[in-house]
């Protein structure tokens, strides 16, 4: 941490400042130029609550220098991790992930013929709510465990992986049968209690971005389900809530080079979410795709227009084929396999 000091600070007030570093178990390397001096402190800064420190008088600003998640952060693991899944398939390095589904689990036909596609297109990942976080009461909430079941069956039958969201912790348990890889929502990125049994969960996890978190947020949440031991995580940028209304949310692509940059975790783009209209999926997609995601999650439906939830940004299947193919070429401009 730095502490820079105003230029008519008194020796009281820095000894002040120096003492209170100095209590918080910081060691302080005391710089004074010819107005101004400068405290920097080397020491277990990520538990301190630096704010504090902006209240002593005749400090100028506090300034964290270090990160202060560890475990989430890139040097920890500098040369990334990869998410391994029982069946060999993995996400994070050289290949790019193909993660979709419907918004929310209708019924038989209708993820079955989903399974098909997505194994037909190369995917790996077959997503789908069983537990909808609707943000009306009386929207469609999902099918819950037979929704999953059905999911589950369609997934083994072609093969590919399932990808759903978690809402509490009651859930955990009864989904783990049936659940590869488990979805914290948006609206649940910052529900640590869930983060933290999610740790101790041992399946992987696809953590979202909330809708107006920061990216440090986002990996202080991967940091809780890490705390727990469980390092089988891939964060998702699903788009954020700016002052621009033409889209649902507005899609941070710069969020995939900062996390990488910040992080060794995987990074996948939902550009459903991420623009909540169907028009401009795959223009986002190809442009997370040559920023450097690792994977992208997509939402399909064969009656696209009919879909129980997130209609409008549903791709029909036949755009989904052609969106993957297109992505392929891009993969390869950007040295990636999908
Ligand atoms: C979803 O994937 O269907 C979903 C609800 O996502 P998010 O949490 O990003 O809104
Ligand atoms: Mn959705």
């Amino acid at each position: 941490m730095i502490v820079a000091m105003q230029e008519r600070a008194t020796e009281e007030q820095i000894d002040a400042v120096i003492d209170a570093m100095v209590e918080a178990g910081v060691n302080v390397h005391r710089t004074t130029g010819a107005t101004q001096s400068i405290l920097a402190g080397v020491g277990p800064t990520a538990s301190i609550d630096l704010a504090k420190f902006e209240l002593f008088a005749g400090v100028l600003y506090v300034h964290r220098i270090t990160a202060p998640y560890k475990l989430a952060g890139r040097a920890f693991r500098p040369e990334g991790t990869v998410v391994e899944f029982p069946n060999g398939v993995k996400v994070g390095g050289e290949h790019i992930a193909v993660m979709a589904g419907p918004c929310a689990i209708e019924n038989r036909e209708q993820i079955f013929a989903i399974a098909k596609c997505v194994k037909a297109a190369g995917g790996g990942f077959l997503r789908g709510g069983a537990f909808k976080p609707r943000s009306s009461p009386y929207a469609f909430q999902g099918l819950g465990i037979p929704g999953l079941k059905l999911m589950h069956e369609a997934a083994q039958e072609h093969g590919l992986l399932t990808v759903t969201e978690v809402m509490e912790i009651a859930q955990i348990e009864s989904m783990l049968p049936y659940t590869d890889l488990f979805q914290v929502g948006a609206r649940n990125m910052q529900n640590f209690n869930l983060l933290r049994e999610l740790g101790l969960a041992r399946k992987p996890v696809l953590l979202k971005r909330g809708i107006s978190a920061t990216l440090e947020e986002l990996l202080l949440s991967a940091e809780y389900i890490m705390a727990g031991g469980n390092y089988d995580i891939i964060l998702c940028e699903r788009g954020i809530r700016t002052y621009e209304t033409s889209t649902r949310n507005t899609m941070d692509i710069s969020a995939i080079p900062v996390l990488h940059k910040l992080s060794h975790l995987p990074v996948v783009a939902d550009p459903s979410h991420g623009t909540g209209r169907r028009d401009m999926v795959p223009p986002m997609a190809k442009a997370t795709v040559a920023a450097g995601a690792d994977g992208i999650l997509v939402e399909i439906h064969p009656n696209a227009d009919k879909a129980a939830s997130d209609a409008a940004q549903t791709l029909y299947l036949d755009q989904f084929e052609k969106l993957v193919g297109e992505l392929r070429v891009i993969a390869g401009a950007v040295g990636r396999t999908l």
